[in-house]
C-alpha cells in the first residue's frame, strides 16, 4: 500500500513565498533571489515529505501564483493583450506571468490582470483562464518538466501534479460568443501529448491529473469529455500510471463517468464523501484493475485524524481490492491548511490541550504515514497509536468543548419559526415614522479607512507598547473624527469606523468563547495573500458585550442615526476552520445566538439601526445543486436567528459583496432584511435585475461607489447609476451607498467620493419630488 499527497503548502513556513513576491513586484529583489526563495521552498517540502517517509511525493505543486495560472501558461492560453508584454525583449517569462496574474503598468502599457475567482468551495481564489474561439494551444511554458528535473536532481522521483484538461477548460470562461469552452478540448490535447511524451522522456512514473470539475454537475457532453481525453491519454501513453483526483465532494452524478475511464488510480475524496466507497464496489464497475486512493486525511480542516475510523474504512478496502491496488492519500491539496503546528508555541493563545487536536500540514503527512506503518504491523507504532485514541477520546469529552447550555439553546429553538414579529410592509411605516429618513437615505457600509496610524496603534497595544486606556483613547478620537465629517457631509445613517477591528471575522472570534488563534497559521487566498482562520473548537457562546461600548459611545456624540456594525453567523463559519464533530448547521447556530446576544443588547442601549454582514452566504453554497436548498434553508435561518427577537421599529440591515444574485434571490428576501446594500457599481447596475425580476419587496441600497479602486466616481456617474437604479425599483425603495467598506481606502478619495455620492443623493431627491409634483 503507498502513500502519497496530493499538494502541500507552497507559501513556506514563514510565509517566505510572500515576502519574495512582493519584494520583487517593488523592485527591492532580483529574479534570482525570488527563484532561489521557490526553489528553497520547493527542496524543503520534497525533503520533509522523503524523510517523513512518503511513498510518492508531488511536484509541480509548487506555484508562484497560483496553479491554474501555471496550467495556462503552460498551454500557451495566453490572452492577446499580454503579447507586447512578451514582445519587449526585457521581460522574462515571470514577468509575463505576474503580468496575467496582476496587471502591467509600465512602460506606457495599461494591461488588465486576469480575473479572478474562488477555487470550488474553499477560500482560494484562482485566476480564470480566458478562452477565444477556435483558440490554438501550444506548450509554452516548462515550468512542469523542469520541476520535474529539479526534484530528481534531489534525488526524488516524484509525480508531477497537472490541472486535467476538462478541469482546466471548465474552470476557465468564454470571452466571445458562439462557442462552448469544451469544444476547445481537441485543439488542447495536443499539448497536454507534447508535455507528457517529454516528462516521459525524462522518466516519470506517474502524474496525478487533477480534474475537481467532477465533483460537480456535469452535462453529458462534460462527462463525454473525460471519455475522450483520457482514452486518448491511456492509448499514448499505456505505461505512464495517471492517478485521477476528484476532491472536495462526492463523484456523485459522475460516478460512472470516472469509473469507466481508463487510469490506473481513481482518488476518493472520502473525507467529504465517506460513503463513496461502498457504492463503488455495490456498483460493481470498478474495473478489475484500476487502484484506488484513498484521501483519508482532511486537506480542508486542522484536526487530527481519527485512526481507529480511518483504519476500519481502509481494511475494509484492502478486503476488497487486496493491498496493492489501494493507496492512501490527503483528501486533497493541503494547500488548504497551514504548513506546520510545531510552530505555535504560544500556549496562552492556543493551549496544549487544543493543540493535541490539531494537526497541520507536517503533521497530516506524519499522520498519512503512521496509518501505512500500523496497516503493514509496524511494531513502534503502538504508542503512536494510543496517542491518537486519548485525543480523541479526551476531545469528545472535554469541557472546554461542551457547553451544555448553550446546547439546550439551540435545541429550544430547533422548531420554532423564526420570524420579526410584523410583515415588512408594517415594519416600513413604523420604522419610516420613528427613524424619520429622507428619500434615498445615505448610509456606508462600515468601516472607513483604517490607515497606517490606526494600524500602528493596535500593532503598539498588542506589543505592550500602548496602554489600554491610551489606545482606547486614540480611537475614541477618531471615531470622533470620523463622526464629525459624516455629519458635516450630511450622510443620513452614520457609522463609528471600525478602526477598533482587525478584521471582520476575527475581532469577534476573539471575544466569542470556543474560538482558538494561532500565530503562525497561514493558508494562501491569493497570490501572496495568505489569511489566517481562526479556529472553532467549541460550543460558542458570547461571554460579554462585543461592541456595545464603542456604538453607544459613538452614538453618545451625535442626534443622527449611529449604526451597529456585526458579523453575520454564516460568515463567521465560513471563514473558520470549522468543528467536524458536529454539523455546520449547529456550529452556526450556535454562533447566531451569540450575535443575536449583541443585537438584542445594542437595541437595549439604543441603537435603531443595526446591519448584519453576510458576504459569504454565497460562497457557502455546495458543489452540486441537489445539496444548495438544505444548505440555505438553515444558512437564512441562522442569519434570522441572529436578529430574532427585536422590535418592529429596529431597522435590520444586511451587507453582500460580490455576489451573484440570481439563482439564490428567493432566500436572500428570506432574509428578511429591512435593508440589504449590494455591490452594483462595476456591473453598472446589472446585479440588480435578480432583484427586479423577483419584485423586491424590501429596501436595498445598489452599490453606487466602486471602492475597490482609488478612483474618485463623479456626481454625474452616480447620478446615472441610480436613475438606472429607479428606472428598475421604486424610488421609494433605493437607499444610496458605496459598494462595500471603505478600510482599503484613504480618507482623500473617500472624503472626495462621499462628498459627490452625498450630492447625486440630494440630486435625486430633487429630481424625483419634481416628477412627482408634476
Ligand atoms: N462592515 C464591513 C466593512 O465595512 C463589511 C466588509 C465586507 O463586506 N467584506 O468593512
Ligand atoms: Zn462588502
Amino acid at each position: 500500500m503507498q502513500t502519497h499527497i496530493l499538494g502541500y503548502p507552497r507559501i513556506g513556513s514563514n510565509r517566505e513565498l510572500k515576502k519574495a513576491c512582493e519584494s520583487y513586484w517593488s523592485g527591492t529583489t532580483t529574479l534570482q533571489q525570488l527563484l532561489k526563495t521557490g526553489e528553497e521552498i520547493k527542496l524543503h517540502n520534497w525533503k520533509l515529505q522523503q524523510e517523513l517517509g512518503v511513498d510518492l511525493i508531488p511536484c509541480n505543486d509548487f506555484s508562484y501564483y497560483d496553479q491554474v495560472l501555471d496550467m495556462a501558461l503552460t498551454v500557451g492560453a495566453i490572452p492577446d493583450r499580454y503579447h507586447e508584454v512578451i514582445l519587449d525583449k526585457q521581460n522574462t517569462e515571470t514577468d509575463l506571468y505576474f503580468a496575467m496574474a496582476r496587471g502591467y503598468q509600465k512602460k506606457g502599457l495599461d494591461i488588465t490582470a486576469m480575473e479572478m475567482t474562488k477555487w470550488f468551495d474553499t477560500n482560494y481564489h484562482y485566476l480564470v483562464p480566458e478562452f477565444y474561439k477556435n483558440q490554438q494551444f501550444n506548450l509554452f511554458s516548462s515550468k512542469i518538466i523542469n520541476e520535474y528535473r529539479e526534484a530528481k536532481r534531489a534525488g526524488i522521483n516524484t509525480k508531477p501534479v497537472i490541472l486535467g484538461p476538462v478541469s482546466f477548460l471548465l474552470l476557465g470562461k468564454e470571452k466571445e460568443s458562439g462557442f462552448h469552452r469544451i469544444d476547445l478540448l481537441d485543439n488542447l490535447l495536443p499539448v497536454y501529448v507534447k508535455l507528457l511524451t517529454q516528462l516521459e522522456e525524462t522518466g516519470i512514473e506517474y502524474v496525478q491529473f487533477d480534474e475537481p470539475c467532477l465533483a460537480t454537475d456535469l452535462s453529458e457532453k462534460e462527462q463525454q469529455s473525460f471519455q475522450v481525453a483520457y482514452s486518448k491519454i491511456k492509448k499514448q501513453f499505456p505505461h505512464i500510471k495517471v492517478i485521477l483526483a476528484n476532491y472536495f465532494d462526492c463523484y456523485g452524478n459522475n460516478l460512472e463517468t470516472a469509473l469507466s475511464l481508463p487510469v490506473h488510480t481513481l482518488h476518493l475524496d472520502v473525507v467529504r464523501c465517506p460513503s463513496q466507497l461502498k457504492d463503488i464496489f455495490s456498483s460493481g464497475k470498478l474495473s478489475s484493475n484500476t487502484h484506488l486512493s484513498l484521501g483519508i486525511i482532511d486537506g480542508r480542516n486542522i484536526w487530527i485524524n481519527d485512526f481507529q475510523q480511518s483504519l476500519l474504512l481502509i481494511t475494509d478496502a484492502i478486503e476488497q481490492l487486496g493491498e496493492n491496488r489501494i493507496s492512501i492519500a490527503t483528501s486533497c491539496s493541503l494547500l488548504h491548511v497551514p504548513c506546520d503546528l510545531d510552530a505555535e508555541t504560544n500556549e496562552k493563545s492556543l493551549t496544549p490541550e487544543i493543540k493535541q487536536w490539531l494537526a497541520f500540514a507536517k503533521q497530516k503527512v506524519e499522520e498519512l504515514v503512521t496509518l501505512k506503518k500500523i496497516i503493514e504491523g509496524e511494531d513502534d507504532t503502538t504508542i503512536l497509536r494510543e496517542n491518537n485514541a486519548i485525543a480523541i477520546q479526551n476531545r469528545k469529552a472535554s469541557p472546554l468543548i461542551h457547553n451544555y447550555e448553550v446546547k439546550q439553546r439551540v435545541a429550544a429553538i430547533a422548531n420554532k419559526p423564526i420570524n420579526r414579529n410584523k410583515p415588512f410592509e408594517v415594519r416600513k411605516t413604523i420604522q419610516k415614522e420613528k427613524l424619520g429618513l429622507p428619500l434615498f437615505p445615505i448610509t456606508t457600509i462600515g468601516s472607513f479607512p483604517q490607515t497606517q496610524e490606526v494600524r500602528s496603534w493596535r500593532a503598539n497595544y498588542k506589543k505592550g507598547n500602548l496602554t489600554e486606556e491610551q489606545y482606547v483613547q486614540l480611537l475614541k478620537e477618531e471615531i470622533k473624527e470620523s463622526i464629525k465629517w459624516q455629519e458635516s457631509t450630511n450622510i443620513d445613517v452614520l457609522v463609528h469606523g471600525e478602526f477598533e477591528r482587525n478584521d471582520m471575522v476575527e475581532y469577534f472570534g476573539e471575544q466569542l468563547s470556543g474560538f482558538a488563534f494561532t500565530k503562525n497559521g497561514w493558508v494562501q487566498s491569493y497570490g501572496s495573500r495568505c489569511v489566517k482562520p481562526p479556529i472553532i473548537y467549541g460550543d460558542v457562546h458570547r461571554p460579554k458585550p462585543m461592541t456595545v461600548g464603542w456604538t453607544t459611545y459613538a452614538q453618545s456624540l451625535t442626534k443622527k442615526l449611529m449604526k451597529g456594525m456585526l458579523t453575520g453567523p454564516v460568515t463567521i463559519l465560513q471563514w473558520s476552520f470549522v468543528r467536524n464533530d458536529q454539523p455546520r448547521s449547529e456550529t452556526t447556530s450556535q454562533i447566531a445566538l451569540a450575535i443575536q446576544d449583541e443585537v438584542l443588547d445594542l437595541e437595549k442601549a439604543g441603537i435603531k439601526v443595526i446591519q448584519i454582514d453576510e458576504p459569504a452566504i454565497r460562497e457557502g453554497l455546495p458543489l452540486k445543486m441537489a445539496d444548495w436548498k438544505t444548505y440555505l434553508n438553515w444558512a437564512i435561518r441562522c442569519f434570522r436567528i441572529s436578529y430574532f427577537g427585536v422590535k418592529d421599529e429596529t431597522q435590520i440591515h444586511t451587507h453582500m459583496c460580490y455576489s451573484e444574485f440570481n439563482d439564490i434571490i428567493e432566500n436572500i428576501a428570506a432574509m428578511d432584511a429591512d435593508v440589504i446594500t449590494i455591490e452594483t457599481s462595476r456591473s453598472q447596475m446589472e446585479l440588480l435585475d435578480a432583484f427586479v425580476d423577483f419584485n423586491y419587496p424590501n429596501d436595498i441600497g445598489p452599490g453606487v461607489y466602486d471602492i475597490h479602486s482609488p478612483r474618485v466616481p463623479s456626481k454625474e456617474e452616480m447620478v446615472d447609476l441610480l436613475e438606472k437604479a429607479i428606472a428598475l425599483i421604486p424610488a421609494e425603495q433605493i437607499w444610496v451607498n458605496p459598494d462595500c467598506g471603505l478600510k482599503t481606502r484613504h480618507w482623500e478619495e473617500t472624503k472626495l467620493a462621499l462628498t459627490a455620492l452625498v450630492d447625486a443623493a440630494q440630486e435625486m431627491r430633487k429630481k424625483v419630488s419634481k416628477k412627482v409634483l408634476i
